[in-house]
């Protein structure tokens, strides 16, 4: 475990200066699965994981960075051009720095060092803890303070532009705006978010890494993206208002659902139930309703893997395992599919032998260990006073 007081002592015995340290936090999709790209809900919480950023200006412009994790550094000279795709780490890094210079105004030099706590490629997003907490540091530091929303904005352009990777808003929404004790309803459209109370005193969130990564996500992505647009061009000769499958309702979709060929009915299916579930698990949260949270997890798997077909065997699995445990509420697979984790609502009672079952049945079938984690819902990224 990394912690900010080690952080800032070898910060000190690199530089030999005294760094502010700020922190953004991983996240878990509590619900809300393919829902973001047809313009609907996604219902996520930041982890008690963290990437800390400990920062001291510079009197130029470079931008010195090292990673703890990987034992690696970059320098970055914001009078140079700029670099984007390396294809390495430094782009989440410079894609930050560029878009925030473009949009808020000029930064100071750097000397950075990067350590985190947030698991990588395990679907706990890393990568928008990385934007935050550099985000958030280069702003401080220039004495450029921004407002949250538009941090999570610069997060997202540095991936697109300078990482290439055409991801929705929500990794950095959270990262940035998320609350203690709260998660976070964003409607992907409008960019709205309301905080949405969620403190189970009785219960807990524990996300199990499958350990595995199908080759097929991304061109089933770019298949699934087409199928709903697919949806909504079919629709739209009896619903012609509608811009998106966010604006098929549940009874739209049981009055002209049979007009659409078999496959992609399944898919739009799938969306319109989501975003319904996604609404209606805010409304149970609101009402500390855990029981009825927990039915539309099960649901929300069950129609990721029938309808949408985004899971896999191991996922199934892990859901499976989990519903057959004492004290479980809810469990999903959790982000694009094909891998990646599940997230569980887990009774704090039986905590410990279920996370032991679901490890030992998994490491029994699969032949791999899972990595298991239990979380809270955590505060969004802030600066930490040491
Ligand atoms: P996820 O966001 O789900 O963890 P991504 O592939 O989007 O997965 O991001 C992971 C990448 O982010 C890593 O391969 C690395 O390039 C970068 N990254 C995340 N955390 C760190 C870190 N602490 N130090 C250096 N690079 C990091
Ligand atoms: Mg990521």
């Amino acid at each position: 475990m990394i912690n900010p007081e080690s952080l800032r002592a070898e910060f000190q015995t690199r530089y030999g200066r005294e760094p502010r340290i700020f922190r953004a936090p991983g996240r878990v999709n509590l619900i809300g699965e393919h829902t973001d790209y047809n313009g609907g809900f996604v219902l996520p919480m930041a982890i008690e994981h963290d990437t800390f950023a400990a920062a001291a200006a510079r009197d130029d412009r470079k931008i010195r960075v090292r990673s703890v994790n990987l034992d690696e550094a970059g320098e970055i000279d914001l009078n140079q051009p700029e670099k984007k795709m390396r294809g390495s780490w430094l782009d989440f890094v410079e894609g930050v720095a560029r878009v925030l210079e473009r949009e808020n105004g000029k930064l100071r030099g750097a000397d950075l060092l990067v350590a985190s706590n947030v698991p990588t490629g395990a679907g706990l997003s890393s990568s928008a803890a990385l934007e935050i907490s550099v985000g958030l540091a280069l702003t401080e530091i220039s004495r450029l303070p921004l407002d949250k929303v538009r941090l999570a904005l610069a997060g997202q352009a540095a991936e697109h532009e300078f990482v290439g990777a055409r991801v929705g808003i929500m990794d950095q929404f959270i990262s940035a705006l998320g609350r203690k004790g709260h998660a976070l309803l964003i409607d992907c459209r409008n960019l709205q978010a309301e905080q949405v109370p969620f403190a189970p005193k009785d219960a807990a969130i524990v996300i199990c890494d499958s350990k595995v990564k199908h080759k097929l996500a991304a061109s089933e992505y770019n298949t699934r993206r087409a199928e709903c647009e697919t949806a909504v061009e079919i629709l739209r000769e009896f619903l012609p208002d509608i811009e998106q499958l966010r604006d098929v309702s549940v009874a739209d979709f049981e009055h002209y659902g049979e007009h659409l060929p078999e496959t992609i009915r399944k898919r739009c299916r799938h969306v319109v139930m989501e975003n319904e579930r996604t609404l209606n698990v805010a409304e149970a949260l609101r009402e500390n309703n855990y029981t009825e949270f927990g039915r539309l997890m099960f649901l929300s798997h069950a129609s990721l893997r029938d309808d949408y077909e985004v899971s896999c065997r191991e996922l199934d699995l892990l859901v499976k395992i989990a519903g057959n445990c004492t004290g479980v509420l809810g469990a999903r697979m959790t982000g694009g599919g094909f891998g990646g984790s599940t997230v569980n609502l887990v009774r704090r009672e039986n905590l410990d032998e279920v996370i032991e079952k679901i490890s030992f049945e998994y490491e029994r079938q699969i032949r791999i260990k899972p990595s298991i984690y239990t979380s809270g819902a955590a505060d969004g990224a802030s600066e930490i006073i040491l």
